[in-house]
């Protein structure tokens, strides 16, 4: 069978991670079996939904790479389609009108409340012919016996009596379609064979398979992903955190970091954290997802973000990082090839942010010495140790790392001290105490006329501390 799979977020908000996560496993499933992958937009709520939203959810998409064969498709562009359905079902007394008021629908509602029974509609219009001119709602005519079973992708063998499940609203007296029959129409026209999707829509689950089957449609196969939750075990939200996934593009994360964070959350192989797309692709199987909820874990993501930082190509790093650059008002071609800066200091940051600031130093000079740092370095003869190397490295005819080592070491010699009385007090005066590579390559970096300024900078640091 040829395998397609969807994404259907309704445009009234950002993608959120949650809503990447089930688009992720989709994908996954669509791509493991040389499937396609659709995109949809259910964009029936007017009033909730934005192109803002549409924008921000393909921009989301298109930032972890999550690349759809179909669409995206409208579900505003599909109503005529939709009414003609509904149409149908009606001609084939399989939906009918209703046009219970309000009134008696809360008065209903109050007495099942009362009664201890589950609201739901009691089927008051089943037999009535209400007029097409009045106004009404369009009821889709819920079979009353048996009950619908499905074999969950995820969850397993789920039953449910037809007397729980009422007749539900399929056009709204606006003339609206609503969701369960919008989303039954659009399964079956693009070809869905397997519908993943948040478990908050497990309970319109079976009142969708009744309607497949009043359409004479074949019912896809469902699996639907147990929900995220923050640290302290609620539903994730804003209040935990980042929770659209484009905030994690601005605060330094790596598109393939997040992926494999969210394909880890609620899905293993064996003790292995580090996916390539590949091999998730190769690896991923929905049956081995957790049925339970999953908890986001910041750290987790973090030491994820660290590893790719590492790994990546650097250039492909320098590229994701010279934005970081740009917002802390620094022109990176005004300094040290970003590709080289990158090497020197991936390994010392968690996210792009963090490598951006500790790398500003490289370009321009820091406002103030770490004072943990430089109390630490700028002790006892370090200002004697910084003039003197300083006079060395002014004398260098070539500005690379050998002759910078070497000249480190005869001023180490000529003093006759350790080489951390000299290579301490230097590289905090060069860096202010940010973190930072192999001295020669640090100073080699930051070049010949910063180094040496910011020397005698450190040296009257150093003097006007001591008189003070
Ligand atoms: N549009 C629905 C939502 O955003 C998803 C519907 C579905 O996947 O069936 O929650």
């Amino acid at each position: 069978m040829n395998v397609k799979t969807r994404f259907a977020p309704s445009p009234t908000g950002y993608l959120h991670v949650g809503g990447a996560r089930t688009a992720l496993f989709s994908w996954l499933h669509a791509r493991r079996h040389g499937g396609r992958f659709v995109l949809r937009i259910e964009d029936t709520d007017l009033e909730r939904s934005t192109q803002e939203s549409v924008n921000a959810i393909l921009e989301g998409m298109t930032w972890l790479g999550l690349e759809y064969d179909e669409g995206p498709f409208y579900q505003t562009h599909r109503f005529e389609h939709y009414d003609s359905v509904i149409d149908d079902l009606l001609a084939r007394g399989l939906a009918y009108r209703c046009n219970c008021s309000r009134e008696r629908l809360d008065t209903l509602r109050e007495e099942q409340m009362a009664a201890k029974q589950k609201p739901r509609y009691d089927g008051h219009c089943r037999a009535l012919d209400v007029s097409p001119d009045e106004p009404h709602v369009i009821r889709f005519r819920n079979p009353l016996e048996g009950s619908v079973v499905f074999e969950d992708l995820i969850r397993g063998r789920i039953a449910v009596a037809n007397s729980e499940l009422d007749d539900l609203i399929i056009r709204r007296s606006d003339g609206a379609p609503t969701y369960n029959l919008t989303v039954v129409v659009d399964d079956h026209d693009m070809g869905i064979t397997q519908v993943i999707r948040g478990d908050d829509h497990i309970n319109n689950t079976p009142r969708q398979i009744n309607l497949y089957q009043a359409l004479g449609w074949e019912v896809p196969h469902f699996g639907h992903v147990p929900m995220i939750l923050g640290e302290d075990g609620a539903r994730l939200s804003k209040r935990h955190g980042a929770v659209s996934v484009m905030q994690y593009r601005e605060q330094g994360y790596l598109p393939e970091a997040l992926l494999n964070y969210l394909v880890r959350l609620g899905w293993s192989h064996g003790d292995q954290e580090v996916f390539s797309v590949d091999q998730m692709i190769e690896l991923f199987d929905l049956s081995e997802v957790n049925r339970s909820p999953s908890t986001f874990n910041t750290e987790k993501l973090n030491w994820l973000n660290h590893q790719y930082i590492k790994q990546a190509d650097p250039a492909r790093v320098a590229h994701l990082l010279s934005p970081h650059i740009g917002d802390l008002g620094i022109d990176p071609a005004e300094g040290p090839d970003l590709v080289t800066v990158v090497e020197a200091q991936r390994e010392r940051a968690t996210t792009l942010i963090e490598l951006a600031r500790i790398s500003a130093f490289y370009y321009r000079d820091f406002e103030d010495f770490d004072v943990k740092a430089a109390k630490k370095a700028f002790k006892g003869d370090a200002a004697e140790a910084l003039a003197a190397v300083k006079t060395h490295l002014a004398e260098l005819e070539s500005w690379e790392r050998e002759p910078i080592h070497a000249c480190v070491g005869a001023t180490v010699d000529a003093l006759g001290v350790g080489f951390g009385k000299v290579a301490m007090p230097l590289r905090i005066a060069v860096t202010g105490g940010a973190p930072s590579p192999d001295l020669d390559l640090t100073l080699y970096l930051v070049g010949r006329e910063s180094s040496l300024r910011r020397i005698d900078r450190a040296i009257e640091h150093i003097t006007s501390n001591t008189q003070s």
